[in-house]
């Protein structure tokens, strides 16, 4: 039996179809259309291990090529290349095939097995999984908070496989595509796979050991988005309505097009602060302003001496 619904004794039997169960479930006063279809999900699956597990695993194969698909058709499409940030460089039918060969590949062998271990993690730590849901308020809160600490998990790691055998050994098969496409964004080695995917599954863990407040809800949210993220930053690119126009913090696909096009600087994934308060910003401005910056340094130093 599920426990869905917590302490809440509701006890609904398995049914035939997902849809009986939901028929029964509707009826519940007090759930929204979205807790409903989870709640009968999860009471239609009669195994909430197994019912976590293969939520993830599709929700992950569902959100990545789904997302991916747009920006293969626009790759396709004469009327935006006035926006693609290497106007020059298409990926091949070819090259777009092997790599979501590859990334197939990595969600099969690499990821499958953690995520089937999930659920019983989430149990451990007290994630909860029951309905109700939370506010909308406190899932943006948490969203916005994994964002940010996401971001600095990337930015150090990603900064510390650029250096020397880390990069030969992990990071390089990554840097295939100078000019990156939607596809590529999962395009790497396994270790960097777990590295930098534990900063996105392993962040909200750490949260709840500590805070013991938070939803698997939440938590499909918050991959999701960070999914759309990772796949628009490694699309090629930029449009005038792109999100870091007005939210000028946010990296987006041409912050990361300067890191694939420059093999340097960078490194953060969602926000520009840590590149630019760190001074690893990539490309051509950005190198002229730091030696601007280091040549206003030896002067002022030779000044006091
Ligand atoms: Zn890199
Ligand atoms: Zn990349």
């Amino acid at each position: 039996m599920s426990n869905v619904f917590g302490s809440n004794s509701i006890d609904i039997p398995s049914k035939e179809s997902i849809w009986q169960v939901f028929q029964t479930v509707k009826d519940i006063p007090g759930l929204n259309l979205v807790e409903k279809a989870w709640a009968s999900y999860y009471v239609y699956m009669d195994n909430d291990l197994f019912a976590t597990g293969l939520l993830f695993f599709l929700l992950h194969e569902v959100m990545y090529f789904g997302r991916c698909l747009p920006w293969y058709i626009i790759d396709r499409t004469p009327y935006f290349k006035k926006y693609k940030i290497q106007p020059n460089i298409y990926p091949s039918d070819k090259e777009q095939w092997e790599c979501t060969k590859s990334v197939l590949k990595s969600h099969f062998f690499v990821e499958a097995l953690p995520i089937w271990f999930f659920h019983p993690i989430c149990e451990k730590i007290g994630v909860s999984y029951d309905v109700p849901f939370p506010s909308w308020s406190k899932i943006a809160l948490q969203v916005s908070i994994f964002f940010f600490l996401e971001d600095a998990w990337h930015y150090w790691f990603h900064r510390g496989i650029h250096y020397g055998s880390f990069y030969r050994i992990i990071h390089k098969q990554h840097h295939r595509y100078a000019a990156p496409f939607g596809l590529a964004a999962e395009y790497a080695h396994p270790i960097e796979v777990m590295l930098l995917g534990f900063g996105t599954v392993g962040i909200p863990i750490v949260w709840c050991y500590f805070t013991r407040d938070l939803h698997l809800f939440t938590i499909c949210i918050w991959i999701t988005l960070r999914l759309f993220q990772a796949i628009d930053a490694h699309s090629g690119y930029e449009f005038p309505i792109s999100l870091h126009h007005f939210l000028l913090i946010w990296a987006g696909a041409d912050h990361h097009d300067e890191h694939h096009h420059h093999f340097i600087g960078n490194y953060a994934s969602s926000f520009r602060l840590w590149d630019y308060f760190l001074d690893t910003e990539a490309g051509d401005t950005a190198k002229k302003t730091r030696e601007k910056h280091s040549k206003t340094r030896a002067e002022l130093m030779a000044q006091k001496t």
